[in-house]
């Protein structure tokens, strides 16, 4: 068995010393620091689970490589009962940290790097998957946390990386005999300045000319030359000054937390190169990741979120002695509508999925279901949370904090106007967590994080057989006895 304790992953995140700042001032150390505390608070969790034996079945899997248990983070799908037990696992996680689990991007780039290097080393005679492999199984002995990043910065969207800043996409800058120099930077990269290793593929469907744009390829974390640039928001403050992490809506975990990874000539050795310069394959790289992403992290996830904002909106409906009412219930009803119809395709993704490329061994969800179920997410999160905040009332986002429940002069005045048909705090502490969701970051963070409406629409119209539905309508149109 290889997999490792959350205990090992402590060890290791406290030797990390990635170059790396938030709000503008160096974090020395990972574990100190407020905010890549919380970050690391959930990934440790994640081993925790992966341990229990009560997850075993969804947290686990037998790699193809070795037959050795590992984490399902690190997983090749195999068959359609492993894509859905990987959306169980997004499911679960979610409910379990009420934010990102940070293992998950990297996880998903996985599959789509099998499939893809399987297939050019078919094609073109490369070498690219058994390096791959290699890597793998590597990563599945030690159990590491590999993060994923595909978004460049991308500066001005109607331009060409090379009509533009050359680096506003991740790019070669030289190749040397040992490997490749990379410059750019991605954006929006969930978790990896705690990470152990950065996934990186291309983020560009790239064409003729943009030869050193079409490159995949992993480092480790802190690997010299890079910076890692933590967001920073009204939560990244609050969670910074906060005297307690009570007051806080998610206490231990927090937001989902990212960084800009800037590349200022970094070397990567060939045998962590798994794709340079094979333009016509970066369209597959990225719809392949595309599809897994849409299915876990569009989808199965949120799913997991909703389940957390649907809990909390009815315990309020409760403390405000509204469960019962009519139109309470018809609008819980409709948010769980919402969730189940996410789960729906999630889970449809996964039962329709198939080999592909056929031979590569490699299991992808459905492209429609997949993209759909991240489509319908990007409209009914929204809409849970304008429910949950229609709901919770105006308390949600003008309470008081705990704070002043604490203050001796004020603490009777909190405690006589806040309280419901419970206590005062017991109501602020599911408000609070309710105004993580209705007034933060993630209603944004679901509708642009594995791609903003638009993406799937233009998937979901390319993969649809329109000839076939129109052939359907001619033929029964025409028919006679
Ligand atoms: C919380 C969060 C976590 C994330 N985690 C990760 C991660 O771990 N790894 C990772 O790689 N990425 C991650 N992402 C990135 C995510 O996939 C992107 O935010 C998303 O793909 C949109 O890219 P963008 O933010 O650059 O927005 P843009 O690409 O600027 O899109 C904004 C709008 O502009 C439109 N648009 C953009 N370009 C064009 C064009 N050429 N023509 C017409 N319309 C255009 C889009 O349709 C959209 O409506 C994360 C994002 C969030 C918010």
């Amino acid at each position: 068995m290889t997999l490792k304790t959350v205990d090992d992953y402590r060890e290791r995140v406290s030797k990390l010393r990635p170059k790396f700042f938030i709000g503008g001032k160096r974090v020395e150390s990972l574990n100190d620091h407020p905010i890549s505390r919380g970050v690391i608070e959930a990934t440790a969790k994640i081993y925790e689970l992966t341990m229990d034996p009560k997850y075993s079945e969804v947290m686990t899997a037998k790699s193809h490589l070795t037959g050795e248990t590992i984490s399902r983070s690190l997983h090749i799908h195999q068959n359609t009962d492993d894509l859905q037990r990987r959306l169980d696992m997004a499911r679960m996680n979610s409910q379990k940290l009420g934010t990102c689990n940070y293992r998950c991007p990297g996880n998903e780039m996985l599959p789509s790097l099998a499939a893809t290097t399987w297939e050019m080393d078919r094609d073109l005679g490369t070498d690219y998957h058994s390096r791959f492999n290699e890597y793998l199984k590597y990563a599945q002995k030690e159990d590491l946390v590999v993060s994923g990043s595909v978004t460049d910065t991308k500066g001005d969207r109607s331009k060409r990386p090379l009509d533009q800043d050359p680096d506003s996409y991740v790019h070669i800058v030289e190749r040397k005999k040992d490997g490749v120099v990379v410059c750019g930077a991605k954006q929006h990269s969930t978790g990896a300045y705690v990470a152990d290793e950065n996934l990186i593929l291309p983020g560009l469907s790239c064409q003729k000319g943009e030869e050193d744009y079409a490159l995949a390829f992993v480092v480790p974390n802190g690997t010299e030359g890079i910076t890692y640039i933590g967001q920073y928001n009204a939560y990244s403050v609050e969670r910074e000054y906060a005297e307690n992490l009570h007051y806080l809506g998610n206490p231990i975990y927090g937001q989902r937390e990212t960084s800009l990874i800037v590349f200022d000539h970094v070397f990567v050795p060939w045998e962590r190169v798994f794709m340079c310069g094979e333009i016509e394959y970066t369209q597959r790289f990225i719809s392949r990741f595309a599809k897994t992403h849409r299915m876990n992290c569009g989808g199965a996830c949120k799913v997991g979120f909703m389940d957390l904002i649907i809990g909390a909106t009815e315990l309020i409906a409760e403390y405000h002695g509204i469960s019962r009412k009519s139109h309470i219930v018809q609008k819980i009803t409709r948010m769980i509508q919402l969730n189940n119809t996410s789960l729906a395709c999630a889970v449809s993704a996964a039962y329709m999925g198939k080999e592909d490329p056929p031979g590569s061994g490699v299991f992808m969800p459905d492209d429609a279901m997949s993209n759909l179920s991240k489509l319908n997410t990007n409209e009914s999160f929204w809409e849970v949370l304008a429910l949950a905040g229609d709901i919770a009332g105006g308390v949600a986002v003008t309470m008081p904090s705990e704070m002043d429940l604490e203050n001796p002069e004020i603490g009777d005045y909190v405690s006589k106007y806040l309280k419901s048909a419970v206590p005062a705090k017991e109501r602020m502490r599911i408000m609070r967590f309710l105004q993580n969701w209705v007034a933060g970051l993630h209603g944004v963070g679901t509708y642009q994080g594995a791609g903003p409406s638009q993406n799937e629409m233009l998937i979901l119209y390319r993969v649809t057989d329109l000839e076939e539905k129109k052939r359907m309508a001619e033929e029964l149109a025409n028919a006679y006895y």
